[in-house]
């Protein structure tokens, strides 16, 4: 079983690539994000000990993390597309381990290049269902304004999307997980794709990027 990565800051435009790439190559959308926000919805004991992290922008602890990864694994019968993990070179570590043991192996990592000022003006603008898909107030704005197209639930703007909680975010990200960067291009291919371009161009190099790897 071959999985896959997406790399990118906050607001590279990782979840919205995810929603149009996965389908066609027939891989599983995993975000860490997502499960993280889904259980801080449903007040499990695992939202109640990851929501301090995610409102405050910090990263959830590596072994919470990795044990909700290595967890989710276990069930899965397709290739993954990771989204949003590994965030830290522990994680990275962890991760490759899991996958020799479960048999599977990563394919290939690509990284949605974006600069700062552009993630965060996305980011200010971006609107979330919480069935995973993403708009933007202009560039990709729902058809009914407020409402998701594919499921009609309420879109909300993340808490975490605040603009203090964003330059938070961006500082782990330089900090933490750009460095993953480094450790993962000397373990796998990891394939750098210009995230700044319009949706579809990105689409279409990730294609591109992916195929045969
Ligand atoms: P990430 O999952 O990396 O945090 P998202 O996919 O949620 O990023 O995208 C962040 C915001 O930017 C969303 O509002 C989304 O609609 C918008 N967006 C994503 N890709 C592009 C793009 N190529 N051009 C312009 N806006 C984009
Ligand atoms: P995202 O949806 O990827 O923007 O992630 C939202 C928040 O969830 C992050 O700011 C972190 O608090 C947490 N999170 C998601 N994935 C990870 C991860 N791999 N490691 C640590 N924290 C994570």
């Amino acid at each position: 079983m071959v999985d896959y990565g997406i790399f990118g800051p906050p607001g590279a435009g990782k979840g919205t690539q995810a929603l149009a790439i996965c389908g066609r190559l027939g891989l599983e959308h995993f975000s860490t994000g997502d499960a993280f926000r889904a259980a801080v919805r449903g007040g499990t004991e695992l939202g109640n000990t990851v929501r301090g992290y995610l409102d405050r922008g910090q990263l959830v602890p590596d072994e919470v993390v990795l044990s909700v990864v290595m967890h989710d694994l276990g069930g899965r019968r397709s290739g993954v597309l990771f989204d949003g993990f590994p965030r830290t070179v522990v994680q990275a570590r962890g991760l490759l381990g899991a996958l020799a043991r479960e048999g599977r192996a990563l394919g290939a990592v690509v990284n949605l290049v974006v600069r700062p000022e552009i993630v965060v003006a996305r980011i200010a603008l971006r609107r979330s269902c919480q069935c995973g898909a993403v708009y933007h107030l202009e560039t990709a704005p729902p058809r009914q304004s407020g409402w998701c197209d594919r499921c009609n639930e309420p879109l909300v703007q993340r808490r975490d999307d605040e603009p203090g909680v964003v330059s938070a975010r961006l500082a782990v990200y330089a900090e933490q997980t750009a460095p993953v960067l480094d450790f993962l291009r000397g373990v796998v291919d990891v394939v750098d794709v210009d995230g700044e371009r319009s949706v579809e161009e990105v689409t279409s190099s990730l294609f591109a990027a992916l195929a045969g790897r």
